[in-house]
């Protein structure tokens, strides 16, 4: 018997029709000798909503909180009456919901009177979204008649440091109560329904485990209780070899490593949340990523090992828009110690997050990717710090029109002339190559256009390196 960690992210229980889809797929598979534990994400674009109106609650406007909570309930209402046919369920999830909600009322009218929204309240408001959209789920598995439990994150174990938004699970503390709590139901054929992304600290507060985070509360179920495979039902049939958007002939990937894996979650293939990998590396557990459209393909297995017939350097190539590139120059910088670091410090405690950098070693430039958005917050601080001071750095300077390409692949470690094909590829275009990294792992290189260039560059890539076909 299969022992199965199953993850519906949220445009997968987007609608009722799709939460009720949600329900046969997993029917199915019970009937067929699985055990199952469901991990559910809010109704697409509810946590958005959620981060919306607790900013607004901040700023005092009490009148817009009664408007949304009586949209959200009506939202919820709509999917519970097309998820569940029988009518005492819709009627019991109807209920859960209308307490639920109230709650989520009287939560946000606190913030309004008192004006401040700490990480702490804003993780608590954002727990609504997946304690509202687990119970339809539930109702729904519940509907087909099989046994089903609802749980929270916190219910069923998973226990957080306090690093609100974004806080690390205690894995030993989790599985030891995942055993205890979750384990028992897998056996005798319940299924439990538990929320994803939310979960507690040690003192039971609620905390998220960041943004997309119900992939990384599926793996962590997974690995507590050792199940055979994790599977993270999606709208797309796996991770593609680049946007198909971009690239018709995109070709989904049969199979990845998990180092390819995270490579390609960082590099926002959209397929799964970054640190979600973490738990599954250490125990060595797959993960599947497929489409609940197509539950006939098998989509992308990450395993340990890349798959051993796979020969192309190159797997993937990947375009990330909405970033900027800073350029720091100084010939200060050369030959003193420590000046990198002042840039950086600057950077950080900004709260500004570097998604790569490269640096000459005539050491008297840096150039420095960001998102977009934080430009401005980042050159005027850079240019506060350290050229009032007349210090190391003489001038700051930025491009908001550029886009990262990511090339990436296990093989192309070792392998000669995969850069110098990139590269040639890109001058043939007649495109300007910006700035060049490549990290020591030798899984990617990623390179600087101009945004405009983006597409043709992606396109010409995917073609050097064949990556429509096997
Ligand atoms: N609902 C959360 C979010 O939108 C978690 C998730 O979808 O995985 O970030
Ligand atoms: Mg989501």
């Amino acid at each position: 018997m299969n022992k199965i960690v199953m993850k519906f992210g949220g445009t997968s229980v987007g609608t009722g029709e799709n939460i009720r889809h949600v329900a046969d797929l997993v029917t199915q598979y019970a009937k067929n000798d699985c055990r199952i534990a469901v991990v559910v994400s809010a109704l697409a674009g509810v946590t958005n909503s959620l981060m919306e109106v607790a900013c607004q609650a901040k700023k005092s406007d009490e009148k817009h909180i009664e408007t949304f909570t009586k949209e959200l309930l009506q939202k919820h209402k709509e999917a519970i009456s097309s998820a569940i046919t029988s009518k005492l369920i819709q009627k019991e999830v109807a209920q859960i919901t209308e307490k639920t909600i109230t709650e989520l009322e009287k939560v946000l009218t606190g913030i309004c009177y008192v004006g401040e929204l700490t990480p702490k309240s804003k993780d608590y408001v954002a727990s609504f979204g997946e304690r509202l959209s687990a119970p339809i789920v539930w109702g729904a598995i519940k509907d087909h008649k099989l046994e089903t439990q609802c749980l929270t994150g916190k219910e069923a174990g998973i226990v957080t440091d306090s690093n609100f938004g974004e806080a690390n699970p205690l894995m030993n503390f989790s599985t030891h109560l995942i055993h205890e709590r979750v384990a028992p139901l897998l056996e005798k054929g319940t299924i439990p329904v538990v929320t994803g992304f939310i979960a507690a600290n040690q003192d039971g507060i609620v905390t998220t485990v960041g943004r997309g985070g119900s992939d990384y509360t599926a793996t962590i179920l997974g690995v507590a209780l050792q199940v055979d495979e994790v599977w993270i039902w999606t709208d797309v049939d796996g991770i593609m070899t680049t946007d198909p958007k971009i690239v018709s002939a995109a070709r989904m990937l049969p199979q990845l490593s998990y180092q390819e894996a995270a490579e390609m979650a960082i590099f926002g293939a959209k397929a799964m949340h970054p640190r979600a990998l973490g738990p599954v590396i250490k125990e060595n557990i797959p993960v599947r990523i497929r489409s609940i459209f197509h539950p006939e393909n098998p989509g992308t297995l990450i395993t340990k090992e890349p798959a051993a017939n796979e020969t192309n350097p190159v797997k993937a190539v990947a375009m990330i828009k909405d970033v900027a590139m800073l350029n720091v120059n100084g010939a200060g910088m050369v030959g003193a110690p420590g000046s990198y670091a002042k840039v950086f410090d600057i950077l950080g405690r900004n709260n500004i997050n570097v998604m790569m950098i490269s640096t000459a070693a005539s050491e008297a430039n840096i150039s420095i990717i960001i998102k977009r958005g934080l430009l401005g917050r980042a050159i005027s601080n850079l240019e506060i710090a350290l050229l009032e001071r007349g210090g190391v750095v003489s001038e700051v300077s930025a491009e908001d029109d550029v886009a990262v390409i990511a090339v990436m692949g296990a093989n192309m470690k070792g392998t000669l002339g995969v850069a110098s094909r990139i590269f040639s590829t890109v001058a043939k275009k007649g495109i300007n190559i910006r700035m060049i990294a490549q990290g020591s792992s030798e899984l990617n290189i990623s390179f600087v256009v101009k945004e405009k260039d983006g597409v043709a560059v992606v396109r010409a890539i995917h073609e050097e390196f064949n990556l429509d076909k096997n």
